[in-house]
């Protein structure tokens, strides 16, 4: 430490007091049992929640609660030009929406835990303690800008001043600017201060990218990153700090064990591991996850972009999809073997998987909508009726007031009406989401009731009209169902249609039609669809006076 550089230090940091031991003292080692694992979500909140911004908290908040850890929530809050007013709350209401809870770190309420503040405009301070350490000794360095040089910047680009005299690159003009920058020394500094110049702090790069270096990433496995020989800014003109010193002093005190990130910070890796080092910190574990993907118009699998179909979360909730559903899918999506597990554990929760890292695709995955609805019907399909009915009304309430106020008149008829092939071991995947739920089960609720009477086209109206008229003497809601059935062949057979399938198949030009066509025909009168669950169940449902209306009405549609 050279007494230039503490001097230095001191004109530039007047107002950093405290010294890292004293920081440190109040960032205590974690008491945690062996292997638990720290780890957090990091989000700057700019106001829209992308659906790979589930991805990684996902990742983190399993990882942290498996283990018997801790999950945080950090707000990257340092850039106040990209900040949206009430982003914060909006993005803690969402992941919690789709179950992702924090245990410490920024909350609706305030903050959490004793390893804050976690909100990173709260923490200027806190780095500046270490910025001023790093200057002190030798490792970091101010570059100065006049106002008018500052402002035109500006002017070009909000970003300029991160970008600004990128040194990384070769020019040799540059090259010199650097060497001159590096070696500024106290008294240039003050002269400059005094001239009211403006300065950002860059780490002095010590690397030489000609040389590689192992690293072990968690999810892209053993990677060779060339040394880091880039003078990053880690102080802003603001004085506030860049992501990649914000990340490194942060992660060490809040005590994150695993930073599991988009893999679009690979390329910083080198910077930051040498900030942990010249600060002396220990580095957490990393795991880089890549983009999610989509398979574009012409086939081409593309990076799932903000303005993609499904990249919005709240289009999830909008569109009607469960938190369940969504989380489901992305469970299958994060590891391979997620399916086959949930294939012999279909009952459990899918916290009780066990997630592993060493199950993620390095190369990143595919966004499918067919397969999200597939996996989101299979996940209804195992609710209860209660949930279902729940699920339903509180989309509907917001989304459909129509259905809304259909499903809640009669809250007991509505349960028994999504009760129909639920339970037991194969039940009905007849719905991904809330809005399919008019199409499924509309026809049960008079004002929903819009019929469209597709009777089969080989039996003439005449014959659909006596099967229509003879079912609405035999009706009977205490009929169990073989012997409703048994009525209904007998019905078939009176009218000339054959009551036994064999029989038809071998003979059928001796029957109008078989009792599969008479069923059909009273399913269409009473449903109004050619789809629908079962009829008998159906008929129990609706009973003998609405079976009657909508027979007479079905015979007044030929
Ligand atoms: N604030 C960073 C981002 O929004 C967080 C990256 C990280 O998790 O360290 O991408």
């Amino acid at each position: 430490m050279s007494t230039d550089s503490v001097k230095l230090a001191e004109l530039l940091f007047p107002d950093v007091d405290k010294t890292p031991e004293q920081i440190e003292k109040a960032y205590p080692p974690r008491n945690l049992k062996e292997g638990a694992k720290v780890t957090r979500f990091a989000p700057s909140p700019t106001g829209f929640i992308h659906f790979g911004g589930l991805f990684p908290s996902t990742v983190s908040e399993r990882l942290a609660h498996q283990s018997g850890g801790v999950f945080y929530l950090r707000i990257e809050d340092t850039d106040a030009k990209r900040e949206v007013a009430g982003a914060k709350d909006a993005l803690i209401e969402t992941l919690s929406y789709y179950g992702i809870k924090f245990d410490e770190g920024a909350s609706e309420n305030g903050e959490v835990g004793s390893y804050g503040p976690y909100t990173q405009s709260l923490r200027r301070d806190i780095y500046r303690v270490y910025a001023k350490k790093l200057t002190a000794e030798g490792k970091a360095y101010p570059v100065f800008l006049t106002a008018e040089e500052y402002q035109k910047l500006n002017a070009v680009d909000k970003k300029a001043e991160l970008k600004a005299r990128d040194w990384h690159a070769d020019s040799d003009k540059q090259l010199q600017e650097q060497r001159a920058a590096r070696s500024i020394t106290y008294e240039q500094a003050k002269q400059r201060l005094e001239h009211g110049d403006i300065f950002v702090l860059r780490m002095r790069a010590t690397g030489d990218p000609d040389k590689k270096f192992k690293f072990n990433d968690l999810v892209k496995g053993l990677l060779e990153l060339p040394e880091n020989d880039r003078d990053e800014i880690i102080l802003k003109s603001d004085g506030m700090p860049s992501y990649h010193f914000a990340h490194v002093v942060d992660d060490h005190l809040m005590g994150t064990t695993h930073v599991i990130r988009g893999d679009e910070w690979l390329s910083s890796l080198p910077r930051h591991i040498m900030l942990f080092d010249m600060l002396g910190f220990k580095p957490p574990k990393y795991a880089h996850i890549s983009p999610i993907m989509r398979i574009d118009e012409n086939g081409n699998k593309k990076k799932l972009s903000k303005r993609d179909m499904g990249a919005n979360l709240e289009d999830y909730r909008k569109l009607g999809y469960a938190p369940e559903c969504v989380t489901e899918y992305i469970m299958t999506l994060l590891n391979s073997n997620y399916e086959e597990w949930r294939m012999q554990n279909p009952d459990k929760e899918y916290t009780s998987f066990p997630f592993s890292l060493k199950k993620m695709s390095p190369s990143g995955c595919l966004f499918d909508p067919d397969k999200l609805n597939d996996v989101s019907k299979n996940v209804l399909s195992r609710f209860s009726a209660d949930r279902i009915y729940q699920g339903a009304c509180e989309w509907a309430k917001e989304f459909d007031a129509e259905l809304f106020k259909a499903l809640s008149r009669d809250p007991e008829y509505s349960i028994a009406v999504f009760s129909i092939g639920r339970g037991g071991k194969k039940p009905r995947k007849d719905i991904a989401k809330w809005d399919e739920i008019r199409a499924y089960a509309g026809f049960f609720y008079d004002e929903l009731f819009e019929p469209k009477y597709d009777f089969p086209s080989d039996i003439n109206p005449e014959d659909v009209r006596k099967i229509l008229d003879s079912y609405a003497q035999i009706y009977d809601k205490a009929d169990d169902e073989s012997a409703w059935f048994d009525k209904i062949k007998k019905l078939a057979e009176s009218l000339g249609f054959a009551s036994d399938m064999k029989q038809y198949k071998q003979n059928p030009e001796q029957f109008k039609g078989s009792v599969a066509d008479v069923a059909m025909v009273l399913r269409v009168a009473v449903t109004g669809k050619t789809m629908s669950p079962d009829t008998y169940r159906v008929m129990q449902i609706l009973g003998p006076d609405r079976i009657n209306e909508r027979i007479t009405r079905a015979k007044g549609a030929l």
